[in-house]
Formats: structure tokens, C-alpha cells, sequence
């Protein structure tokens, strides 16, 4: 038996670490400076790179490579653990080497890429020297890849691609994109696209406009038309009509990572509504001494932990397995759980600020509608809510007769027939 629920000495000791690098190194970032991925932000360079030196002579740079690619080959539940840390804020991952979504981009060139491109893209995207790319949702819709027509072509000894990508994220700072494309139209639905890698430089990448999600920002999610762009056929990662395959190298590791960040996010968004509840004073009381106000604390430690625990045994039973694959269930399960946990505890928080906590002065209106990118990037959660009822219905059978199995009448009749000796023949029972 073989529950256990405790860090050890050692690695507790790196994560008291990475929280107080955290806190006083990193997190001051967050009001300062501009976008994690503008490697041409002058002031970025000058205080990230120092940081991330550091992250790197204490061993704990890009943590969740194997060491094949130079990391130390965490597991998911030490990952888990310091990415509850460092989702706190939004220059966390940047400084640790493990930001979305170069970590997925990397793992697919790590996977599929030749060793030209390994050496052009995936080195310098380890290294932070360089970021990328995913672009995959069109502008008719992303939750159904059936739907996609950008479209790649045979010339001579490369691919011509044509057509439209929307919310490609971050692509105005990338230096590589990595795009789904459609090369066989006429195959079953899954084997229709490929995926290739296209540099950002090449002729006929037409930023169309980068679009923002908080009013005021400089965009960052690009809406991209690829006009006749040509690429050598070893740009496609993986073989005709394996983009699905391919996407999928990425989006296990990324969706769990992205849950574990999230706990950082909404344990910040706890911590003040705690701190506001024993700080505000109304109604000759404390607003931590209303029991509406304690119902909200309650109901979002409640649901933190529930969450928290989902998402550790989930990164346990992928450290256990070695496949996302087989741990498909619980992944698309929190991922469906994510933006509800953090939008209801971020939506509680501001609700105790009251005006303030609506102002731009405070967080929670960013936490909010950071939830709902939680809730649509990588996937709807209602298509995730899908996987999982799927998947758990592979493990029932329907009823083999118009009653279910478990009917009252059915069970009690089973029962008689076990122990019918204690109450006499069956007949004399009815
Ligand atoms: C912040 C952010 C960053 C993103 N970054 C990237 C990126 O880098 N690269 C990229 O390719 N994409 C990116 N996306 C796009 C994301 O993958 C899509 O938003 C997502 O796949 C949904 O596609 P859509 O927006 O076209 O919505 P649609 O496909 O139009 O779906 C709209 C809504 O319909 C409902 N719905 C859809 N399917 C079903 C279903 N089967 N059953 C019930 N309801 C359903 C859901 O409520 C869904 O939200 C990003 C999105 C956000 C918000």
C-alpha cells in the first residue's frame, strides 16, 4: 500500500528555493515589463537573462526535458509541484525554460525534426535564444481540425501552402511557426493533414493583425495568410497525413502543464480574497466573520484541493504510464476543470473588492477572462468533457434488458437466491 501525499526533504528544499526566487526575483516582472516573448524588449533582456542564468547554475532549467535534451527528466508530480510555483506569474516560465508553447513546439521538433532543423530551431528555442510558434485553429473554427482547408500542395521538391490561421499566439515574436496543413482533402478525416514547419521569414507569411484579449494591449495573437508559401518537403514533421499524430506529441504535456500553472494563478486569487476577508470591515464586523463570505472561502479552498489532487494524481499516473495516451481520460478531465475552478474563485475574489476589485487597478477582470482563455486554448472544454464521458463509457455495458441491471426487484431476487436457505424455498418468499 503505497499512498503517500509529502514532498521530500530535498525537493521541498528546491521548491522553498524556486518560491522565494519567485517571489522577490520574478514576480515583480509581471508590472514592469511587456510580453514574456518580445526577445526584442531591450529592458526584457537586460532582467530576464540574469534570472534565467541563475534558474540554470541551481539545475533547474527547462525541467521538463529528458536528458536527452539537457534536462534532469522530472517526473509530472515534481513538475506539478514547481509549476504551481511558477504559474504565479507570467514571467515564471520564461525565466524556468518551460514556457507554452515552445515546450510542445520543442518536444514535436525533438520527436520529428531532422537534425539540420534540430540544430536551426530546437537548440535555440531550448535556450530561450529563440521562440515559436503553433498555428493550427483557422478562422472558420479551431474546436473541429475537420473543418481546416489551409491547404499544402507537391512542387517539385517541397510543399506550396495557401490559406488562412487565426490566434496563432506569440507568432509576431516567433522565428519558426509550426502549421497544421491539409495535403490530402480526399482521405478519411483524421489522415487529411500534415504538419510542417515554416520559418516566419519565408515569402508569403502575411501577418494579417495580431489580436488582443484585454482592451488596450498590444496584440499577440496573430491572424496569419500564408500566400503561396514554399517549403522543402523535409519540413514536414512526421509523414503525410500524421498532423494529428504530431499535435498530439504536444498537447498531453502541454494541457497538464497548464493545469499545474493554473493552481499558481488561482491560489493568488485565494490569497487575496483571504486577506481582503480579514481585512474589510462592514456591518460592525469583519467581512471574514459573515457566513456568506466564509461560504466563499470554503467553497474555493474546497474546490482549489479538489482540483490540486486531480491534477498530481493525473501527473502521478503519466509518471506511472509514460503515455498520455493512457492517462487521456484524466487529462481532458482537467482540463475541463480548470477554467471553472479558476474563474469561480477569481469571480468570488473580486466580488469581496468590491468596486476595487473591478478596477484596473486590481487583478481579478484579467483572472476572469484569463479563465475563459483556460477553457478554449488546446481545446473547448465542452470537446474535453466529450473525451471524458467517451472514455468512461468504455468501461460500463448497457443493461441486457429493458430494466437496468441494478433494478431493486432484480437485486432482491439475486439476494434469494444466495441466501434463500434463511428465509425457506423462494416461492414461500414471494
Ligand atoms: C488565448 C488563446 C490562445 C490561443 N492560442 C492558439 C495558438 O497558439 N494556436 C492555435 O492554433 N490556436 C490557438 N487558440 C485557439 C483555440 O485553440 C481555439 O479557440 C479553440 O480550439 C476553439 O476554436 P474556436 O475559437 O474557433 O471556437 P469554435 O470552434 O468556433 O467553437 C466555439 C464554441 O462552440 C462550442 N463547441 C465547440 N465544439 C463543441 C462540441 N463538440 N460540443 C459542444 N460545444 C462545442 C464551445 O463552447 C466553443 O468554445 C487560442 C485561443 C485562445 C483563447
Amino acid at each position: 500500500m503505497a499512498w503517500d501525499f509529502e514532498t521530500d526533504a530535498d525537493d521541498q528544499a528546491e521548491l522553498d528555493w524556486i518560491e522565494a526566487f519567485m517571489r522577490t526575483e520574478v514576480e515583480p516582472l509581471d508590472h514592469i515589463l511587456g510580453n514574456p516573448y518580445d526577445l526584442k524588449d531591450a529592458r526584457r533582456n537586460q532582467l530576464v537573462r540574469p534570472l534565467q542564468a541563475r534558474v540554470r547554475e541551481r539545475k533547474l532549467w527547462g525541467c521538463h526535458l529528458g536528458p536527452d535534451l539537457g534536462g534532469l527528466g522530472y517526473g509530472q508530480v515534481k513538475l506539478a509541484l514547481m509549476n504551481e510555483i511558477l504559474g504565479r506569474s507570467r514571467f515564471g516560465p520564461t525565466v524556468f525554460g518551460c514556457q507554452a508553447p515552445d515546450t510542445g513546439n520543442a518536444e514535436i521538433l525533438a520527436h520529428y525534426g531532422t537534425a539540420a532543423q534540430k540544430q536551426s530551431y530546437l537548440q535555440p528555442l531550448l535556450d530561450n535564444e529563440i521562440v515559436s510558434c503553433f498555428c493550427m485553429t483557422e478562422p472558420q473554427g479551431g474546436a473541429d481540425p475537420k473543418v481546416f482547408t489551409t491547404r499544402g500542395e507537391p512542387s517539385g521538391d517541397g510543399w506550396v501552402i495557401n490559406g488562412e490561421k487565426w490566434f496563432s499566439s506569440n507568432a509576431r515574436y516567433a522565428s519558426f511557426l509550426i502549421v497544421m496543413v491539409v495535403t490530402d482533402p480526399e482521405a478519411e478525416p483524421y489522415r487529411r493533414l500534415s504538419m510542417f514547419i515554416v520559418p516566419a521569414d519565408t515569402p508569403g507569411v502575411e501577418i494579417i493583425r495580431n489580436v488582443g484579449i484585454h482592451s488596450g494591449e498590444e496584440g499577440s495573437h496573430a491572424y496569419i495568410r500564408y500566400n503561396n508559401v514554399s517549403v522543402p518537403n523535409e519540413n514536414m514533421l512526421g509523414g503525410r497525413g500524421d498532423a494529428f499524430a504530431v499535435a498530439q506529441t504536444r498537447l498531453g504535456g502541454g494541457r497538464i502543464h497548464h493545469a499545474m500553472r493554473t493552481i499558481g494563478q488561482v491560489r493568488n486569487a485565494f490569497d487575496m480574497m483571504c486577506e481582503r476577508a480579514l481585512s474589510r470591515e462592514t456591518q460592525g464586523g469583519r467581512l471574514a466573520d459573515k457566513q456568506m463570505v466564509q461560504e466563499k472561502i470554503a467553497d474555493s479552498w474546497i474546490e482549489i484541493e479538489q482540483f490540486r489532487l486531480l491534477v498530481l494524481r493525473t501527473a502521478w499516473l503519466i509518471d506511472k504510464h509514460k503515455d498520455y495516451m493512457k492517462v487521456r481520460k484524466d487529462i481532458a478531465a482537467i482540463k475541463a476543470a480548470m477554467p471553472k475552478v479558476f474563474h469561480d474563485v477569481a469571480a468570488r475574489a473580486l466580488q469581496l473588492h468590491g468596486s476595487l476589485g473591478v478596477s484596473s487597478e486590481m487583478s481579478f477582470t484579467s483572472q476572469i477572462i484569463e479563465s475563459f482563455h483556460m477553457g478554449l486554448a488546446d481545446g473547448p472544454t465542452e470537446v474535453h468533457k466529450i473525451t471524458v464521458a467517451r472514455q468512461v463509457l468504455r468501461d460500463y455495458q448497457a443493461s441486457n434488458d429493458i430494466f437496468p441491471s441494478r433494478h431493486g426487484l432484480k437485486l432482491t431476487q439475486q439476494a434469494r437466491e444466495k441466501y434463500g436457505d434463511v428465509f425457506g424455498p423462494i416461492d414461500d418468499q414471494i
